[in-house]
């Protein structure tokens, strides 16, 4: 895996140029934040143990494959590491497709595989663990989470934004990596979520999909203005129900 470093406390791990998971320094150990696609488990450790510390916990941003896939094998390697995720998304997790009757109505996308890990702790917004901040972003999946390290305000968003092919709300479709807009769940809910990330006033975005980003926020302005009008786009299109 490539390992970039933003501070001595937020390092990326990249798998196959594309598919992002990250290690936070905490006085204890890393927090790992998602755990890439499936096969990672031993990359991640030989590259937490080459920077000198171990595992400790597992956060999870949603429930794609592409950041759950390593969490079994991960979990079976570490079995002492706290693995968190959201209640929400905790339940595809364990094969609950359900949607709730509060939410929108509309059919989740990408691959939410089924894993044997039992998380130990459900997320909530507000939340704090070590260092982060739990920030509620649904719309790329209906649990989705992001982290804010309230030490430096760094933003840790999952597939809320992408950054490779272009920085862009998850829902926006970007040519040269079109994945994460592809298994985005409620385009309207991705852009109230982009618009809460922003308004931390982010020193940097890291996200699962394209490099960190310093300095992110005109960056994030001109993505939620494109997804905006592709939005407003939309609504004129759908014919009006009295
Ligand atoms: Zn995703």
């Amino acid at each position: 895996m490539k390992v970039t470093a933003s501070s001595s406390n937020l390092f990326q791990l990249t798998h196959f140029g594309a598919i992002n998971c990250y290690l936070v320094r905490e006085d204890d150990g890393f927090t790992l934040i998602d755990t890439a696609d499936s096969g990672q488990a031993q990359p991640i450790m030989q590259e937490a143990s080459k920077l000198g510390l171990p595992i400790v916990r597992i956060l999870l941003t949603h429930a794609h494959i592409d950041h759950v896939g390593s969490l079994d094998a991960l979990h079976a390697a570490l079995p002492q590491a706290q693995v968190a995720i959201s209640e929400r998304d905790a339940r595809f997790l364990s094969g609950d497709m359900s949607l709730d009757p509060s939410e929108p109505q509309v059919s989740l996308r990408g691959g939410y595989p089924i894993c044997q890990t039992k998380p130990t702790v459900l997320l909530h917004e507000g939340d704090r663990i070590c260092s982060l901040e739990v920030i509620a972003t649904p719309g790329h999946t209906p649990g989705h989470v992001a982290f804010l390290d309230t030490r430096d305000r760094s933003v840790i968003a999952g597939d809320a934004f992408q950054t490779l092919g272009g920085v862009a709300v998850s829902g926006t479709v970007k040519l040269l990596f079109p994945l994460p807009a592809l298994s985005n769940w409620h385009k309207g809910l991705s852009l109230e979520s982009a618009r809460k990330l922003l308004a931390l006033q982010p020193s940097l975005l890291a996200v699962g999909h394209g490099r960190m980003l310093s300095h992110p926020q005109a960056a994030m302005e001109r993505a939620i203005r494109v997804m905006e009008r592709s939005l407003a786009q939309e609504e004129r299109k759908q014919p009006h129900v009295a």
